[in-house]
């Protein structure tokens, strides 16, 4: 077979065979095919599409391409999460633990944050001590003995994906819902899941900020993932707001801490969290019913079992022992904390949630750049919510930083993202639940 014939096949309109995928990705894998070949291909599949039979052949070669984690040992079912990102969006950090408190297995290997949105590695890179490269030995101890362990990469996972998605996204070719699908899903069941539900966020802070196109990529996920032989589901949540009332690293994990604790819990992060928890319970055969899974959940929740998780799991990768008791004494927050107040008053109508994700990169709180270093301690906290009402008394939105400058810069950057009206509007949740029935 020669590359150039896969590309000008696909180029023309035609469908790929599943060994013709093969053989590409494993040219993508061991460098014979060249990284023009690779954008040339990414770009005939940006116009061309590919039939579901080759999105499942993609996925499929991309999740084989390096190490496919066993769990067989295991003695309950293996699930997971994938978010397509957001701003505030803190929820892995609760969904985890009250999974494991539930009984099923959660080998969450999550990433870092780039662009607008936060990283969920990151927020565990706030705590001192949690090691969140374990080897491979520990990673699988601490997701047997406490049920779910969040960590980042360790073992080779999807090396295809890697080098495929660097050239995508140097090439214009990341905007292909068929090949994001294959490149989530690759890495995602390259972790031996059973069971998968997709977070597909939709609205101003969403990577793919069109409803219309989050159904669609949520529909491809869905249906190529049960293609593979993996039960998966997808939830469409709103992302026309911050999810939590925080964005920043040591600030979001401060604000899960009080929602696992019950000390202060968000509503919407609240009811989404929930909705995906029970979701994940129907999708690994421990709740008959989302309604079972919902009050399994809430009463993990309610009853301290899932902050007793998270404990568990925060000493087991070698954080401290009193971290959720003693939070304030372990993470670090910038020194300098200063209100944010609106030019005027009203009822917030609308916020350009990205804007509010980019206050936080320029604070420091995230990346440009996957190389570039972060501070965990800057951010937002205390950030209005759509139909809040402010006045004088009620800022939109709380900075954490380390200068005068930062702050002037974060306030200019969140005034204008926040409109405010003259009637309260309405805040969504989840929008949809799409699985392999959905039409
Ligand atoms: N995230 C991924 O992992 N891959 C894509 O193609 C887009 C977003």
């Amino acid at each position: 077979m020669l590359p150039q014939e896969i590309i000008r096949k696909k180029r023309d309109g035609g469908t790929l065979t599943a060994a013709e995928i093969q053989f590409f990705v494993d040219g993508i894998t061991s460098g014979d095919v060249t990284e023009g070949q690779i954008s040339a291909l990414a770009m005939a599949v940006y116009f061309q599409g590919m039939e579901l039979d080759e999105r499942v052949a993609l996925t499929l070669a991309m999740r084989d391409s390096g190490t496919v984690l066993d769990w067989s040992e295991l003695d309950g079912p293996v699930v997971d999460k994938h978010s397509t990102g957001g701003v505030g969006d803190n929820t892995s950090l609760m969904l985890a633990p009250a999974l494991a408190a539930c009984g099923a297995f959660v080998p969450m290997i999550s990433g870092r944050g780039l662009g607008h949105t936060g990283g969920t590695l990151d927020k565990f890179d706030s705590i001192p001590g949690y090691v969140t490269q374990p080897d491979n030995d520990l990673f699988r101890k601490v997701t047997k003995e406490v049920g779910c362990a969040i960590i980042g990469q360790t073992a080779n996972l999807a090396p295809a994906d890697k080098r495929f998605y660097g050239i995508r996204d140097v090439t214009a070719t990341v905007e292909s819902i068929h090949l994001i699908t294959a490149s989530i899903l690759s890495k995602k069941l390259a972790a031996g899941l059973q069971g998968l539900v997709l977070d597909v966020k939709s609205g101003s802070g969403a990577f793919m900020p069109s409803h219309q196109d989050s159904v669609a990529l949520a529909k491809s996920l869905v249906t190529v993932a049960n293609g593979t032989g993996v039960k998966t589901s997808a939830l469409i949540t709103d992302m026309n707001e911050p999810l939590a009332s925080a964005a920043g690293n040591a600030i979001e994990m401060k604000n899960a801490v009080n929602f696992l604790t019950g000390d202060a819990i968000d509503p919407r992060n609240w009811d989404i969290t929930v909705a995906l928890c029970a979701e994940m319970l129907l999708i690994s055969g421990l709740a008959s019913d989302r309604d079972e899974g919902t009050v399994k959940i809430e009463e993990a929740f309610r009853s301290g079992a899932a902050a007793e998780k998270f404990s568990q799991m925060v000493t087991a990768l070698g954080g401290p022992a009193d971290f959720i008791d003693n939070m304030e004494d372990h993470l670090k927050l910038a020194p300098l904390v200063a209100d944010i107040h609106a030019d005027g008053e009203g009822f917030v109508s609308a916020i350009d949630t990205r804007q509010v994700g980019i206050a936080v990169v320029e604070l420091g709180g995230g990346r440009v750049r996957a190389a570039d270093a972060i501070d965990h301690s800057v951010g937002l906290d205390n950030l209005a919510g759509l139909g809040d009402k402010i006045d004088a008394h009620r800022p939109i939105a709380r900075v954490y930083a380390n200068s005068q400058d930062q702050i002037d810069a974060a306030a200019a950057r969140i005034k204008g993202a926040y409109r405010l009206g003259d009637a309260p509007v309405e805040s969504g949740t989840v929008y949809q639940i799409i699985d392999r029935d959905t039409e």
